[in-house]
């Protein structure tokens, strides 16, 4: 059995992608793991459960590819591109069912998401024929100096399970715009939109051994590889700063080239010259996006006392509203968590919480006795002691800090080990300069509660990552600078 009629039942060419475990690489995988719906717990899926050998002898495919995919013109790895993302689009909606079935948030959102993936790959199909050099003026006559730019080689990539589809062509298309061959690590989670995308690649006409899937449950075993193999000139990860760092230390012995987006704790300021109804809008989108489980999440939401009662209530409203369910259901805004370790970390906040003064305005719960549903919770009267206001929660809990002084509380933001994403609302032109320049992040939604998108570099600073993703900065990632110099001239 590979897929089961659980996944096949939501879609419209079932045909297509009835046989994801039949990717190039999986074949030869003896072991089996299990693929569930998080809403239903339904199997979804059987996939070849692959080790470090099967990962081997990838990452010698994608070597013996990478010399005739650098050597492609530009405009031949653009096309390639360009018809993948039309591909992508024609399929978008089953899709985005795979990934709702597989990940559980609401299909809207999935629809939504299979759109971004599509426009990286736009982006990159359209930035592929923009690598550019340089000429240098040379201090003598006698010789030319030159600047050229060529892909880093075979990259290893992993993503994580919150965005199984846009980190996947958030990291491939610059890559194969650049010239790079890829091995590619989907979380063991939500691994199958990622196998129907590689579908649909191959349809588009890349290359035998540029594009190279690896299902696994072992992510350790994997990463160990990748890292290891001389092959692999590179390493991009999206996860958890814990795995990051790990990484980093095992990339540490060959110095190998890296990319990280990593885990965040986004503040989310609102000023007392905020307008307070924009900013409980843009409070929703940046908390409860993905059930809050997005590495941009507002995880800490600092209001201003004397706006602090009207945010509150206005907010307690909008998000006691919220539909909890299954993320085929119509109308519903928050779908389960992924798995229980995610549903306990939340439950932890809320007791933490509770424990040391704050106060539950709504929510507060899981939902049912099994399945990973939890209401959609706002405490109030939040310290900054408390593990809510300390830790990445990845869930829908939106902990209101009091602040007065405005100084202090962006000295106060700035104070972790994180820095990918903040935002703030407030209107004074002299504040909002001031703010933006302060906050230690590396990306600042102002007045906004949602600002990715594939023209726009995404990803942090401090232990949040290193690196972009998205516009042309993404491309830079994957490409090694070349200082050429001709003398005798
Ligand atoms: P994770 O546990 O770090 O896993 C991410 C990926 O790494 C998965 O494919 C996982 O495989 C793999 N992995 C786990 N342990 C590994 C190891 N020892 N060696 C190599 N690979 C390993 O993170 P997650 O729980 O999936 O994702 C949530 C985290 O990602 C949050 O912290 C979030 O903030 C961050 N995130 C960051 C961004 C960004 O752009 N900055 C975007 C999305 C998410 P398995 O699934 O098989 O364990």
């Amino acid at each position: 059995m590979t897929v089961t009629q659980s996944l096949t039942k939501h879609l419209k060419n079932p045909e297509l992608f009835v046989d994801l475990a039949g990717v190039p690489n999986a074949q030869e995988a003896t072991k089996r793991f299990s693929v569930f719906n998080p809403s239903t717990g339904e199997l979804l899926a059987e996939l070849p459960d692959m080790d470090a050998a099967d990962v081997s002898k990838a990452i010698d495919k994608a070597d013996a590819a990478q010399e005739l995919w650098a050597a492609l013109t530009a405009r031949e790895r653009s096309d390639m591109l360009w018809e993948w993302h039309q591909l992508i689009l024609i399929h978008s909606e089953d899709l985005a069912a795979i990934l709702t079935a597989e990940m559980g948030k609401p299909l809207a959102e999935a629809k939504s998401e299979i759109a971004h993936a599509a426009a990286y790959l736009q982006w990159y199909a359209e930035e592929a024929n923009r690598i550019y050099g340089e000429t240098i003026s040379p201090p003598s006559n006698d010789r030319r100096m030159l600047v050229i730019k060529q892909p880093i080689g075979v990259v290893g990539a992993i993503t994580p399970w919150n965005f199984p589809a846009s980190m996947v062509a958030r990291k491939i298309s610059p890559a194969l715009a650049a010239g790079c061959a890829i091995v590619l690590k989907p979380a063991e989670q939500t691994p199958l939109v990622a196998g129907a995308m590689f579908t649909l690649a191959r349809m588009a006409g890349f290359p035998d051994g540029v594009l190279n899937l690896i299902y696994a449950s072992q992510g350790d075993a994997v990463g160990r590889e990748l890292c290891s193999n001389p092959k692999v000139r590179k390493i991009s990860f999206t996860g958890s700063t814990e795995v990051g760092r790990l990484l980093m230390r095992q990339c540490s012995d060959q110095i190998k080239r890296t990319s990280f987006e990593l885990g965040g704790n986004a503040p989310f300021i609102v000023f007392d010259d905020a307008d307070v109804d924009a900013a409980v809008e843009g409070a929703i989108q940046a908390k409860f996006r993905n059930a809050g489980q997005t590495c941009v999440s507002a995880n800490r939401l600092y209001v201003q006392s004397s706006v602090y009662d009207e945010f509150a209530k206005k907010f307690t409203e909008r998000v006691r509203a919220l539909r909890v369910g299954d993320g085929f259901v119509p109308d519903v805004a928050i779908g389960p968590l992924i798995d229980t370790c995610a549903l306990a970390k939340i439950e932890d906040h809320v007791g933490d919480a509770v424990r040391k003064g704050g106060k539950i305005r709504c929510g507060g719960s899981r939902i049912g006795k099994s399945g990973t549903f939890f209401e959609p919770t706002v405490i109030t009267e939040v310290e900054r002691t408390m593990r809510v206001a300390q830790e990445e929660t990845f869930g829908p809990l939106a902990p209101l800090i009091r602040f007065n002084d405005p100084d202090q509380v962006v000295r106060e933001a700035n104070d972790t080990i994180y820095g990918l994403a903040a935002y703030f609302y407030a209107s004074n032109l002299k504040r909002v300069w001031r703010v933006a320049e302060a906050l230690e992040y590396g990306m600042v939604g102002i007045n906004t509660g949602r600002m990715s998108s594939e023209a726009a570099p995404f990803g942090g600073m401090k232990q949040s990552g290193i690196g972009r993703e998205g516009s042309r900065h993404g491309l830079e990632d994957y490409l090694e600078m070349k200082y050429l110099c001709m003398g005798g001239l």
